[in-house]
């Protein structure tokens, strides 16, 4: 198991060359000699698609661009044949050209090396271009699970709906952009009931009272709603 940062121009030391950064996990972890770890790193360099990677084993961090680094980065991370990857915002930080360069890498990778990669973003764009199932999290917890198809066609839970209806790209012009009122409750706040009360349309006294379980629908659907069922949410206050 391995994973990528979603900072790509602080995840790197910046005091070390890109070569020693390299070799040092497969060294660790392989147990092989130098020579051999960079003969590796050089292989993995490549299939991120580094130009002059014999090259690049002596530059230091500053000299590469944001997309240079996250591939090294994704270099680094599957240098040791890891079954699951878990790859945080990683291309968050990247211009919109290189962060589609940098996820159909990861599409590409994944099936040549055929591992899974569990993908935390909050960029529903990325979600549907990536993703087969996913886990909305609401202040720490799960809220939906779904395959994507599902979630973008028929989201249940009021929090994975207004995420929807506040896309820009769901928008259909006239009216303000949709957003979800309120904000996140800041982390350790003591929460009784259903942690998205305040923000949700539906709350009834019931929803305070105590926090809703994570009810299963189906093999891949599940909601923590106590007014959601598989049609979406039925009953609760309108407001
Ligand atoms: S349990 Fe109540 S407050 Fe929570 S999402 Fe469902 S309707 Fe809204």
């Amino acid at each position: 198991m391995s994973m990528i940062f979603q900072e790509p121009m602080t995840s790197l030391n910046p005091v070390y060359t890109l070569g020693k950064q390299l070799t040092e996990g497969i060294i660790l972890h392989q147990g092989i000699s130098q020579k051999e770890a960079e003969a590796k790193a050089i292989d993995m360099m490549k299939k991120v698609e580094i130009p002059r990677p014999e090259q690049m084993l002596k530059s230091y961090p500053f000299e590469l661009s944001g997309g240079m680094r996250q591939r090294i980065m994704i270099a680094m991370a599957l240098s040791c044949n890891p079954k699951l990857l878990i790859a945080d915002e990683p291309t968050t930080a990247l211009d919109v050209t290189v962060q589609a360069q940098i996820l159909d890498l990861m599409n590409a990778l994944k099936d040549e090396l055929d591992m899974a990669i569990i993908l935390i973003t909050h960029d529903l764009g990325v979600v549907a271009e990536m993703c087969k199932y996913v886990y909305v999290m609401y202040a720490g917890q799960i809220v939906e699970t779904a395959a994507i198809d599902d979630l973008l066609d028929h989201p249940l839970h009021p929090y994975t709906q207004g995420l929807l209806n506040s896309m820009p790209e769901r928008w259909l012009g006239g009216e303000r952009l949709y957003s979800i009122p309120g904000t996140v409750p800041p982390p350790g706040t003591k929460i009784t009931g259903c942690k998205f009360a305040d923000r949700c349309q539906y709350c009834t006294q019931l929803c305070r009272m105590a926090p809703p379980p994570l009810r299963r629908l189906d093999e891949h659907r599940s909601v923590r709603c106590l007014y959601c069922n598989g049609e979406g949410v039925q009953g609760g206050a309108v407001s």
